[in-house]
């Protein structure tokens, strides 16, 4: 009878995502997902993602109701800047600016 070998297999060996959450803290603990091949971080932590849109986005903000001039330019300045900051979902901030720019147009 010839002898045999066996085949073993290696183990597939992951990096681990090198992403940190909550660095500044006690709470500080490192993703642990695979890393995309041949990269050190996750996918959903890789420096090419789209950064989604921060948890101000979901908590909601309040706006002066648009009843002059000054309050309008206020609630489109606060606007522009959680767009700009990524803070608030693109689309709302833009259904927030057309409901905006049909406010300028009833203020004289
Ligand atoms: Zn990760």
């Amino acid at each position: 009878m010839p002898a045999t070998t066996t085949a073993t297999t290696p183990a597939r060996v992951f990096n681990q995502c090198q992403h940190i959450f909550n660095p500044a803290s006690h709470l500080a603990r490192r993703c642990g997902l695979p890393a995309l091949r041949g990269e050190t971080h996750c996918y959903f932590h890789h420096p090419t993602r789209k950064p989604s849109v921060t948890r101000h986005a979901r908590r909601g903000f309040k706006i002066l109701l648009p009843r002059d001039r000054r309050s309008l330019q206020s609630s489109l300045l606060q606007v522009i800047h959680r767009l700009a900051a990524n803070q608030i979902d693109p689309h709302r901030a833009s259904l927030l600016l057309y409901a905006l720019q049909i406010s300028s147009k009833n203020i004289r």
